[in-house]
């Protein structure tokens, strides 16, 4: 881990990302405890790195970008779907009160087990499974994250069916092209605006 490059993104994060509580959050999740120790030292490069299994840990200006976006309150209640490598709940749960973590492969459930005690955090739950149908047990949900592409927007029905009134969503969807789809569940229904192109793997 080298702390210089953890100090240079956390002064571009600041320069790119307006709300201090998401900056804040970012840099004080170490994210070198989230990727396999032989890339340690690629950890604060804003970039996907492997995790295992096919998959990659977000990128973290995304990261940030969606917590931005999301609005997270201090004591809201948060559901993160391709918990993957446990980053991007870390930081949302630095934000929020707690957070149920949905994963589909078992192996990465308790990698991110392991790195979320290893960083201290101690407000998220891991539940392996297919995210696609949401965690109706402790829903609703005042914030729901989706880290994986859904084709099409009616795939995520379920998922926006456990957003709570003035609840938010964000999701990649698209099976070629994906764009970011941010949900808002308002008092007469939803409302749904495209944020920007992405590029993340299916939801499977
Ligand atoms: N948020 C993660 C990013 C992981 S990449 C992080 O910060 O590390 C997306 C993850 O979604 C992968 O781990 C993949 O296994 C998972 N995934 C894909 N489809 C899924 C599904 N239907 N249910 C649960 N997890 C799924």
């Amino acid at each position: 881990m080298s702390f210089d490059s953890r100090q240079r993104f956390a002064r571009r994060l600041a320069r790119t990302v307006l709300d201090e509580r998401v900056v804040a959050a970012v840099v004080s999740v170490p994210r070198e405890l989230f990727v396999p120790p032989e890339l340690s030292g690629a950890a604060w490069h804003d970039r996907p790195l492997p995790i295992g299994v096919g998959q990659t840990i977000s990128q973290p200006m995304l990261v940030a970008r969606m917590c931005e976006l999301l609005e997270v309150q201090a004591g809201e209640r948060v559901l993160d779907i391709g918990t993957g490598s446990g980053y991007h709940a870390a930081v949302l749960s630095r934000l929020a009160g707690w957070v149920w973590g949905v994963e589909r492969h078992p192996e990465l459930v308790r990698a991110a087990a392991a790195s979320l005690a290893a960083a201290g955090i101690d407000n998220v739950t891991l539940l392996e499974g297919d995210g696609g149908r949401g965690h109706p047990d402790e829903a609703p949900y005042d914030v729901i994250n989706v880290a994986a592409a859904a084709s099409t927007i009616e795939e995520l029905a379920t998922l926006e069916d456990q957003l709570a009134v003035e609840g938010r969503m964000i999701a990649p969807v698209g099976r070629f092209e994906q764009e970011l789809i941010l949900v808002h569940r308002g008092p007469a229904g939803l409302t749904r605006t495209a944020v920007g192109a992405v590029r993340f793997v299916p939801l499977v």
